[in-house]
């Protein structure tokens, strides 16, 4: 098993595009890391630099602990699986599994023995004499992995593989990379712009934007603890609420304002007064029928249906709130009562938009 440092890398293209900038990153041996984020901020071009399949501008790269600059993406015991999945039309499936083997002149016997229970493993066996045209889109991502586990190489690259599957196969295929991950155990950076597949798979999240890493953490950390407004808004559905205003302090008693929304703090809190942007995600609100002290009141404008939840989307005079509630006796029209979970909300500075504890 191999691990990858990257030390402060960049690429500029010729055209003069900052695909990626400063990015400094310990992938652990046999970690599962995922790399998220908008589409453009320089996911795909990280792993090719790491596949050796793109020049560095700066920095560098250690694979297994040696410098990658010394070698060649062939000798770099990784491989790249794409979103299109590469597969050779022309080739059956046997040969498609067999191909990068055969290159490196391993033996027709050996290659059989590894064949075989890699297709028994992913339930290829049947379809090792299709072309991949005769072959579903879930099939054909899996001799693409297949392909992968074959050669067993020690870092696998996967770039957005999912993302042509139906939302169903997607579902199933998660579960399937997971349970090929523990049993493997390889190095593996997995690319993706979804941030369902990016919680569910990694053991850890890399989130980028523009280029840049923004936070590294696990996936609870990144949900409960986003370093950055733009964290906390990438992760969640619905969305965040995030609201920009003040802290303001009358007689010892804060409270956060931005007009029509006047929520006092709790007494602990020690944020003093200042312009801030308060986040609170759907579920962290309490929605009343009456008035408890200190509330915010707003006028129910639409409930989605999710079946175990209702997605409630509510107005105030100047801000539009959505919460969350897994109870059903809601009237659109009508005027609630709504109270934030204190400890769960996010404090974001409006010029860094940086988190600030609280
Ligand atoms: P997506 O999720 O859409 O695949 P990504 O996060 O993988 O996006 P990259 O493909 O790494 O993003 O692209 C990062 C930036 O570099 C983008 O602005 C892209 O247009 C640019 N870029 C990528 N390849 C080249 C190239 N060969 N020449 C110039 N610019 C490029």
């Amino acid at each position: 098993m191999s691990s990858i440092s990257l030390h402060n890398i960049s690429k500029v293209f010729p055209d003069g595009t900052q695909a990626v900038q400063e990015i400094s990153l310990e992938i652990r041996a046999g970690e599962f890391l995922v790399l998220v984020g908008p589409s453009g901020c320089g996911k795909s071009t990280l792993l090719r630099l790491i596949a050796g399949l793109d020049e560095l501008t700066g920095g560098s790269i250690k694979i297994g602990g040696e410098n990658a600059a010394s070698l060649l993406p062939k000798d770099r015991d990784l491989a790249l699986v794409f979103q299109n999945y590469a597969l050779f039309p022309n080739l059956s499936v046997y040969d498609n599994l067999s191909f990068g083997l055969k290159a490196r002149k391993v033996s027709k016997v050996i290659i059989k023995e590894k064949i075989i229970p890699v297709s028994q493993r992913l339930g290829l066996e049947e379809l090792l004499q299709r072309k991949p045209d005769e072959l579903s889109g879930g099939q054909r991502q899996r001799v693409a992995l297949g392909r992968l586990l074959v050669r067993n190489p020690s870092i696998h690259l996967l770039d957005e593989p999912l993302s042509n599957l139906d939302a169903n196969l997607r579902t199933s295929m998660r579960h399937e990379l997971a349970k090929l991950h523990n049993e493997y155990q390889k190095t593996t950076l997995f690319v993706t712009h979804d941030q369902v597949e990016a919680m569910t798979l990694g053991q850890r999240l890399c989130v980028m934007n523009q280029g840049r890493i923004i936070q590294v953490g696990t996936p609870t950390e990144i949900y409960d603890f986003p370093e950055h407004r733009f964290v906390a808004e990438f992760f969640g559905s619905p969305p965040i609420n995030l609201f920009k205003g003040e802290i303001q302090s009358v007689q010892n008693n804060s409270f956060f304002t931005n007009g029509s929304i006047q929520i006092p703090l709790p007494k602990d809190s020690d944020l003093s007064e200042r312009e801030i942007e308060l986040g609170i995600r759907p579920e962290d609100w309490t929605v009343h029928n009456e008035a408890p002290s200190h509330s915010v009141s707003a006028t129910l404008q639409r409930i989605e249906n999710l079946g175990d939840t209702r997605i409630l989307h509510f107005a105030t005079q100047e801000n539009a709130i959505i919460a969350k509630s897994e109870l059903r006796e809601f009237q659109v029209g009508r005027q609630y009562f709504l109270t934030p979970h204190w400890n769960r909300v996010h404090w974001f500075d409006l010029q860094t938009e940086k988190r600030v504890l609280r």
